[in-house]
């Protein structure tokens, strides 16, 4: 497609884009938490955003379904980021990825023991790389959403899930027990378009990168 097709989730990620955007002189037509729409103009001509699940940004970028797109460290390592050069950390929607257990169970106990540990989470290639180095023996269970009631209601021991402030661990009473990496957002572009369209994409990418704090 002509002009620039720019992937993007709503929710966090959005709403801390927009300055990211703005500085390269694109501001959405509008707001897709209001709108239905999946396919929104911007104040550029050349340039469209296309709203779609934050674990379906890398694939549109990947197939160059969209040219650019902004992703969670945590969707790219599950991505695989086949396809993708991701230029810029841009330092928004941090948190970290940690492992997290009912306050109750003593984790590091049952790793000292050798224990098999079930771990529920949507994060399955992060959480398999963590226990292989540590040399703790797991069953990964692949789940989707709200991991916080898994230990709760027996399906796992812990889990291994996304926290920033953790008012949600302590809600359930889980406890953060292992830390595994810091996440932020990059931006993320097709290698294809890189190269086709560089006349057009260099300057929104070093906008981009001038704006980050
Ligand atoms: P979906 O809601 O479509 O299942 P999601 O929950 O991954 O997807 P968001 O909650 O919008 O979507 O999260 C988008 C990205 O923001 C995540 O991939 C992650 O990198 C980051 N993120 C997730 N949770 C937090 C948080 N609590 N604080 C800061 N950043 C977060
Ligand atoms: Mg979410």
């Amino acid at each position: 497609m002509n002009g620039i097709t720019i992937a993007l989730s709503k929710g966090r990620i959005f709403e801390e884009t927009l300055p990211l955007l703005a500085a390269a002189g694109i501001v959405p037509a509008e707001d897709p938490e209001k709108s239905r729409k999946l396919i929104i103009g911007t104040s550029r001509e050349d340039v469209r955003v296309v709203i779609v699940r934050a674990s379906d940004v890398p694939t549109y970028v990947q197939y160059g379904a969209a040219d650019l797109g902004i992703a969670g460290k945590d969707v790219l390592i599950e991505h695989g980021g086949a396809g993708l050069y991701q230029p810029l950390d841009l330092n928004i929607a941090r948190c970290r990825m940690c492992v997290a257990a009912p306050a109750g169970f003593d984790y590091a106990a049952a790793v000292r023991r050798g224990a098999r540990l079930r771990i529920a989470t949507k994060y399955i290639a992060v959480a398999r790389e963590h226990f292989a180095a540590k040399g703790v023996h797991v069953d990964l269970i692949k789940l989707y959403g709200s991991m916080e009631l898994a230990p709760l209601a027996g399906l796992a021991e812990a889990i291994v899930d996304l926290v920033s402030s953790g008012s949600t661990l302590k809600a359930n009473k889980l406890v953060e027990v292992e830390e595994i990496m810091s996440i932020s957002s990059r931006l993320i572009v097709n290698q294809a378009a890189l190269k086709m369209k560089r006349e057009l994409l260099q300057p929104v990418i070093a906008a981009i990168e001038g704006a980050i704090k």
